[in-house]
């Protein structure tokens, strides 16, 4: 045997531990929001997923790294058939999504209004180990509650049990068919055409650009049903496959070859006469839209956060396994302040994402107040449009915090920051968000919803440094309103609305972090949730821009004359 010469080094890569027990947030958040018996009776479902999450399932992730959904157009016999395989991860994953009840929660109202934060607690969790897994959840969760806000017996009576089913093997998932070629923000510009048939139903003609949830049973779309422009919108409901299991009057064109989500597997369909009922009015698509639209906006934030917290978890447990100049990362100041960073940021939206899942849970058992109904008209879109920039910030510093195994595809970390960046594209840009966040500040009471909640939440703190991000929050609202009051008409308050959506989102994750501290410091006498927010308080949360610049020059490289 030959004794080697040295002992070559090993890097030891970071680990995962139970993703529950080792989450001191939403520990904490649950501890403080839900009642104590609530919290014993749902402990052990947390922890298992916790357990999964860290276990079981990531193992799955890694080793399913180079899999993906493939999609068969024809059989060996020529026939038609656009079948898609999809990964063993997402098998697995749709499987145990079913049996936790990751859609079902909300709607079996088992917590009552608490429902909706156990619901994406277990989400949460989930989420990040399954690679986008919660993309047909979200959107199956959004179906159930449009199909159930539409009121149409039939459609409830045959769908909800589905969407809403533990079994596995009655489990459906949605879809919803929006973005077209000629336009994913500007849905006006639908070109699909829904003819009526003799038998009442409708079909459907026209090319969806991006589907995700091709395997799903159904679908939501929202073709021009008439007039030109949004208003002739119509939300229709459509079953993908008929009992034998063959697609119906859709074909699929090909799988998106996309920067992330690769496991989604996102489609382009065409569609051929699909058979389709009406879902609400005539015409009423816009409107009847609007509840998936909310709870698909509060799973982004929540797996946006989730998303934080998988790549600070993992960056926390290697900067304590990788020694820098004879030290590890852990105890390198710069380092710790770096991951010190992430964390603030993460904790920041953790408790927006949170509160507005606590708000739709309150809507839905019929206990929100007018104000809570004010907010869950505007905090959706604030919330995702700001942990969507947030989660992209915060996973391209976690792939720099690995250096260059960061950078390296088998380590798992880059899919992390591409599956990241889709959170701010799909469910509304946060550009088209912040416009959607100033049409509903132009209703009444919406500024004094949100400017009364940070002043409630930060209301009666004694630490001063907590008092002070207090004033400055409520300070940085009064501003944001300020501006709005006066920026005048179209085009200059929309030159200003990602500001001032961002300022609103901050300065409500600023709140939010300062209540939660106080309330550690009092009943756990724990400290850090206070550093969070002092941390948080020192970064940029007043966004309003109250000088003008020309903007054309610059985006536009237009010549700009002087003098
Ligand atoms: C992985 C993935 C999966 C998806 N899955 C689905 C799905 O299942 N179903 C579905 O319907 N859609 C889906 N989408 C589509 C997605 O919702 C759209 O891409 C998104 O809404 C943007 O629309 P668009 O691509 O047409 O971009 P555009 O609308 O062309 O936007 C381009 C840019 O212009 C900006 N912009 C647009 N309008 C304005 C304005 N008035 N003022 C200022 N800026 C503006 C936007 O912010 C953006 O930066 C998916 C997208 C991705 C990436």
């Amino acid at each position: 045997m030959v004794t080697p010469m040295y002992e070559p080094f090993q890097q030891q890569p970071p680990n995962l531990v139970n993703q529950y027990a080792d989450d001191r947030v939403l520990r904490s958040f649950l501890h403080r929001v839900l009642p104590a018996a609530v919290l014993a009776q749902v402990a052990p479902e947390l922890m298992t997923m916790g357990d999964r999450a860290g276990g079981e399932l990531y193992r799955l992730q890694l080793a399913d790294r180079r899999n993906e959904p493939t999609l068969t157009q024809w059989n060996a016999w020529g026939e038609r058939v656009d079948e898609i395989e999809l990964s063993p991860l997402w098998r697995r994953a749709a499987h145990l999504a079913a049996e936790y009840g990751l859609v079902a929660l909300p709607y079996e109202q088992t917590y009552g209004p608490t429902s909706r934060l156990i619901q994406f607690a277990l989400a949460y969790l989930f989420h990040p180990s399954t690679d986008v897994y919660t993309c047909p959840l979200a959107m199956s969760d959004g179906a159930a509650r449009t199909l159930l806000r539409a009121g149409d017996p039939a459609l409830i009576e045959r769908a909800l049990p589905r969407l809403t089913s533990r079994d596995p093997a009655r489990c459906w998932t949605s879809g919803q068919w929006m973005t077209e070629l000629s336009g994913g923000s500007d849905v006006g510009r639908s070109e699909t055409i829904a003819r009526p048939a003799p038998d009442g139903s409708w079909r459907l003609y026209g090319r969806k650009w991006f589907s995700s949830a091709t395997t799903g049973q159904i679908a939501l779309a929202r073709p021009d049903g008439g007039a030109p422009g949004a208003r002739g919108l119509t939300l229709f409901y459509v079953e993908l496959r008929d009992a034998d299991g063959r697609l119906q009057g859709i074909q699929v064109n090909r799988l998106k070859d996309k920067l992330g989500t690769r496991k989604v597997p996102t489609a382009e369909l065409h569609l051929e006469g699909a058979p389709a009922r009406l879902v609400g009015a005539l015409a009423g698509g816009v409107r009847a839209i609007v509840p998936m639209l909310q709870v698909t906006r509060i799973w982004n934030s929540v797996m946006a956060a989730a998303t934080m917290r998988r790549g600070i978890a993992l960056a926390r447990d290697y900067a304590r396994r990788r020694i820098a100049f004879d030290v590890p990362l852990s105890r390198q100041p710069l380092h710790v302040e770096t991951l010190a960073a992430l964390q603030t940021e993460f904790e920041g939206a953790f408790h927006l994402s949170f509160l507005v899942a606590g708000l739709l849970g309150a809507d839905e058992v019929g206990t929100a107040d007018e104000q809570q109904t004010r907010l869950l008209r505007v905090l959706p879109s604030v919330a995702k449009l700001t942990t969507g920039r947030q989660v992209v910030e915060v996973l391209s510093e976690v792939i720099e915090a690995f250096g260059g195994a960061g950078y390296v595809e088998d380590t798992g970390l880059p899919a992390l920051l591409r599956d990241a960046h889709v959170l701010p594209i799909w469910e509304g840009t946060t550009n088209v968000l912040a416009l959607d966040t100033l049409r509903a500040l132009a209703q009444p009471g919406t500024w004094e919803a949100i400017i009364g909640l940070a002043a409630h939440t930060s209301a009666g703190i004694a630490d001063p440094e907590l008092a002070a991000a207090g004033r400055q929050a409520c300070a940085a609202l009064a501003h944001a309103r300020r501006w709005f009051d006066t920026a005048g008409a179209r085009p200059q308050i929309e030159r200003g609305a990602r500001r001032l959506a961002l300022t609103i989102g901050r300065s409500l994750e600023l709140a939010l972090l300062i209540a939660h501290a106080a309330w550690s410091l009092a009943q756990e006498r724990d400290g850090r949730a206070r550093i969070a927010a002092v941390r948080f308080a020192r970064s940029p949360i007043d966004l309003i821009a109250d000088d003008d610049h020309d903007d054309l020059a610059l985006a536009d490289d237009q010549p700009l004359p002087v003098g």
